[in-house]
């Protein structure tokens, strides 16, 4: 009998939300938990990296003339300019871990959101995390005690911006309790892998069945 996983083509997660909404806590969660399946995409930034942040890992750092020669070679699926500096994403990792039949899990804003589903409508799910309330909001960027005031009003003003692009997400999580949120997240995660369509495996496996009957 066979007991092999069936095949599947892997899907594209993009997890929304303003900066302070919870999006990370979530996505961790998420990845500590999907080891196997679900993988983060490493954005390419001409962005300095952060203290602690690793190249390859957090994020493949590149100059402008690098950057601008991969995106105009064609090498990335979606790219945008986000507090000016260029993010986007390599098209090679990804179409190589969908194939494999791998998750992917971006955390891009909703100009990458928007460019990904121009590009590959079929193997996108987005997810766009809300806060509860704009105070709640603003208290959870005002408590990160590394930004400044200047920094946390630039990340309202964006959060603003973001927020207004909920009506391009297929699902939203309005983000009260954060166990809640995870148990959401999840239940799309496994409704979405079971789509018929992804399951690229199924002819082989049903003709299998109707053999033995
Ligand atoms: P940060 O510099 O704080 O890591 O990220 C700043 C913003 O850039 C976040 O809103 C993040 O979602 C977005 N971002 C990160 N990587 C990408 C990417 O590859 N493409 C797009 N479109 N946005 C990205």
């Amino acid at each position: 009998m066979n007991r092999e996983p069936l095949k599947r083509r892997g899907l594209l997660l993009v997890l929304s939300s303003p900066s302070g909404a919870g999006k990370t806590t979530l996505a961790k969660r998420l990845l500590a938990a999907e080891q196997e399946n679900l993988h983060m995409s490493v954005s390419v930034t001409t962005r300095a990296p952060r203290p602690g942040e690793v190249d390859g890992r957090d994020y493949t750092f590149l100059d402008t003339t690098r950057f601008t020669a991969l995106r105009d070679a064609g090498g990335l699926l979606e790219w945008a300019v986000v507090f000016g500096n260029y993010y986007g994403t390599e098209r090679s990792q990804i179409e190589a871990a969908i194939a494999r039949g791998h998750d992917v899990l971006f955390d891009i804003d909703w100009q990458g959101a928007r460019q990904l589903a121009e590009r590959m409508p079929h193997d996108l799910v987005r997810v766009f995390i809300l806060p509860p309330s704009g105070r709640a909001l603003e208290e959870r960027l005002r408590s990160r005690n590394a930004d400044s005031d200047d920094i946390v009003a630039k990340r309202m003003a964006k959060a603003a911006d973001e927020i207004s692009h909920w009506p391009e997400y297929d699902y939203v999580i309005v983000n009260h309790d954060v166990d809640e949120s995870y148990r959401a997240l999840t239940a799309i995660l496994t409704a979405e892998r079971l789509k018929r369509e992804r399951q690229t495996g199924l002819s082989d496996f049903v003709r299998d069945i109707e053999r033995e009957l």
